[in-house]
């Protein structure tokens, strides 16, 4: 339950998941669940990003397995709360930079739809299926109040990171590479030395 998570546990609990529920489908894309994001958290890492980004971009889908947090609702099954679900067991443990990041990685994707012509383009076919789901490209009064988030650039960058991993021949580094790093973030933000 993720009310008897501590800034000490939640790190090795966040392992576990990848360790058990890893292997699971990412629907209609040629990577498991895990590889989807370790390679996001790779890309992040081998382009120099902050570690804000790669471990953004290592926890994005997580909602996808909120069950494992005891916070379950019949709706986490439906792809609209997965991200909102992935940010809501996180932002005990994590800046706000981070949950944005989960949060609006389904937004962001409307929002480059909508603001930039060519990133439709880069887009999965199964990407493609599950925007028109998600609402399609924003509206310009969305445009709008999605511009107003301090957090903006990074979510963006986290959505780029989301498209990119997806290769079915790619090579990352384990869950235990990134480890330290999370422990980082959290310990950051939970005022831990
Ligand atoms: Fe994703």
């Amino acid at each position: 339950m993720s009310d008897k998570l501590t800034p000490q546990t939640i790190v090795p609990f966040l392992a576990d998941i990848f360790e058990r529920r890893g292997g699971e489908e990412y629907l209609g894309e040629p990577v498991t669940m895990a590889e989807h994001m370790l390679q996001g958290a790779a890309l992040a890492e081998r382009g120099g990003m902050p570690e804000r980004i790669i471990v953004a971009a290592l926890l994005h889908d997580i909602g996808h397995f909120t069950s494992e947090f005891g916070t379950y609702h019949p709706d986490d099954t439906h792809d609209r709360h997965h991200e909102e679900a992935g940010a809501e067991v996180l932002e005990e443990f994590f800046p706000t930079v981070v949950t944005d990041c989960v949060r609006h990685h389904v937004a962001a994707k409307r929002y480059l739809c909508a603001t930039k012509p060519e990133y439709f383009k880069r887009l999965s076919i199964a990407s493609v299926h599950s925007l028109n789901l998600q609402g399609g490209p924003m509206s310009a009064e969305e445009v709008a109040e999605f511009e107003h988030n301090p957090n903006l650039e990074e979510i963006v960058q986290v959505r780029y990171l989301d498209d990119a991993g997806k290769h079915a021949d790619m090579e990352t580094p384990g869950f235990s590479h990134f480890a330290p790093m999370v422990q980082r973030v959290v310990d950051a933000h939970c005022g831990v030395h």
